[in-house]
């Protein structure tokens, strides 16, 4: 249990004796509390609607959301056998108590229970006093439990919680942080402060769930300044992160996309992460957008998208995506196409760029990769190279040459379409000889690649893995029996 020092002591305690909630509360959370509601759907497709009590018939999916015909609210569907649903809110207030910015949470909760009947209620639960430390002061009061890091809310009213007893809530335990907030009051009581255009107001009114602590804590005239703009502008969801702008230079300069995408920027409130999608997309289109954020991992890191869209444009990766039902690990994958890349793979042909199996595609690439990259196998090749330069030889129509280097067998199997590239190792090892037989008119395109074993010709192929024709076998074997075998 924490100790309050006496300042931040008066203020809980005066706000516990005067408190009251601003003029337009109840309102407010009436209208969170309509978020709070079910669609309970019953065999033949009867649908009912936990908030307006109508009745209607839809074929959408138990899970799924569906608009009431009569309410006109999106619900989510539940199956009629629902015993017990419970909804969760933090909602907040800003106050200020001897020029003292004070946020209150408070929780909002919904059980809808066997009867599918609604009932909501409301507690204050915490207190936060903004600082400019790294470190939170906040405060909980009796109502709160702390079990196993998370922390759970007695919304009941009897003697065992006291609602003025208050304690220093440690970091560690889950983050008070953001929140619904309370838009109405705010206005005034940032009058003759700081913040009085910061307009922070209006995010309050346009952004669920944010962190007010964030926006009030440590901010000179500049940010405050960079807030107002952002707000103004109408991009509520971007001026909580304002920190993330310049507030100088063109419109393109500051946001990394050119002035066309504002009016879309603007429709869809878009976020710092949706900012940073459509950089990468470069298309005013908020489905495949949302979609795209199924993939930012750690809060706003697009890292891994950025990668992937070096090699493939985003629109390939989404059809890829859906493909695999969004189950892709990025990190293979950015790492898979980086290889292709390096090993020459067309990634415009959907062969390459879109492998069935990730991981087996994967790891055969960084085995090639790993063997083209390794100096001691680049060194052998070369070395069996001049030494089977002995069974070099020709007609008037042909030639057949070994491989000399790293390159010229990753080009042969480039131009052939197949994978003789994964002999490489063996090559280099010894454990198979590699020639390509070509054209003498055209000795730079290949025609066969040839792999020997022991002085015979185990396998020939032609492009796409196919069989070589009847001249290019007569001439192949004439080449095993004369030079490889040493017949006269
Ligand atoms: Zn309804």
């Amino acid at each position: 249990m924490g100790y309050i020092k006496k300042a931040y002591r008066e203020i809980l305690n005066w706000l516990d004796n005067h408190s009251e909630v601003p003029k337009g509360w109840n309102e407010f959370v009436e209208k969170q509390e309509k978020y709070h509601n079910l669609i309970i759907k019953s065999s033949k497709n009867q649908c009912y609607c936990t908030n307006c009590n109508h009745n209607f018939i839809s074929t959408k999916q138990i899970n799924k959301q569906v608009k009431c015909p009569n309410c006109h609210n999106k619900y989510l569907i539940k199956r009629s056998n629902l015993r017990y649903y419970e909804f969760k809110d933090y909602l907040s207030i800003l106050d200020m108590v001897n020029n003292t910015f004070v946020i209150r949470y408070f929780e909002l909760k919904t059980i809808i229970d066997a009867k599918h009947e609604p009932h909501s209620s409301v507690v204050e639960f915490a207190r936060e006093i903004p600082t400019n430390t790294y470190y939170r002061d906040v405060f909980v009061n009796d109502r709160v439990s702390i079990c196993q890091c998370h922390i759970y809310i007695h919304h009941s009213d009897n003697n065992y919680f006291n609602p003025k007893k208050w304690r220093k809530y440690t970091r560690g335990y889950s983050p008070i942080t953001y929140s619904i907030v309370f838009p109405n009051n705010i206005k005034n009581l940032l009058k003759n402060t700081k913040f009085q255009y910061s307009c922070i107001w209006d995010i309050a009114k346009h952004s669920t769930y944010i962190d007010l602590q964030e926006l009030l804590k440590d901010k000179n005239e500049h940010e405050i300044n960079k807030i107002e703009i952002l707000t103004k502008m109408k991009l509520y969801n971007l001026a909580l992160e304002a920190d993330k702008f310049n507030s100088k230079g063109s419109f393109e300069k500051i946001f990394g996309v050119s002035k066309e995408y504002y009016p879309f920027m603007k429709k869809y409130n878009i976020s710092y992460t949706q900012l940073k999608l459509l950089r990468l997309l470069h298309e005013k289109n908020i489905k495949k957008i949302r979609y795209l954020q199924n993939f930012v991992l750690y809060g706003d890191s697009t890292h891994d998208l950025e990668q992937i869209s070096k090699y493939i444009s985003l629109n390939r990766f989404i059809k890829y995506a859906k493909k695999h039902h969004r189950n892709i690990k990025m990190y293979l994958y950015k790492d898979y196409l980086r290889f292709a890349k390096q090993l020459g793979l067309d990634l415009k042909n959907n062969k390459y760029a879109f492998p069935k199996n990730l991981k087996e595609a994967h790891d055969k690439l960084e085995d090639e990769c790993y063997i083209k990259e390794n100096p001691k196998i680049k060194k052998a090749i070369i070395k069996r190279g001049k030494e089977l330069s002995k069974n070099i030889y020709q007609d008037d129509k042909f030639t057949i040459i070994p491989a000399r280097s790293i390159n010229a067998l990753q080009d042969e199997s480039k131009q052939q379409n197949h994978c003789v590239r994964s002999y490489a190792e063996d090559y280099a090892n010894g454990n198979c000889d590699i020639y390509f037989m070509r054209n003498i008119d055209n000795p730079e395109k290949s025609l066969v690649t040839v792999e020997v074993q022991d002085n015979n010709i185990v396998q020939s192929r032609i492009k796409n893995n196919n069989e070589p024709t009847k001249t290019q076998l007569i001439f192949l074997s004439r080449w095993e029996q004369k030079v490889l075998k040493g017949a006269a």
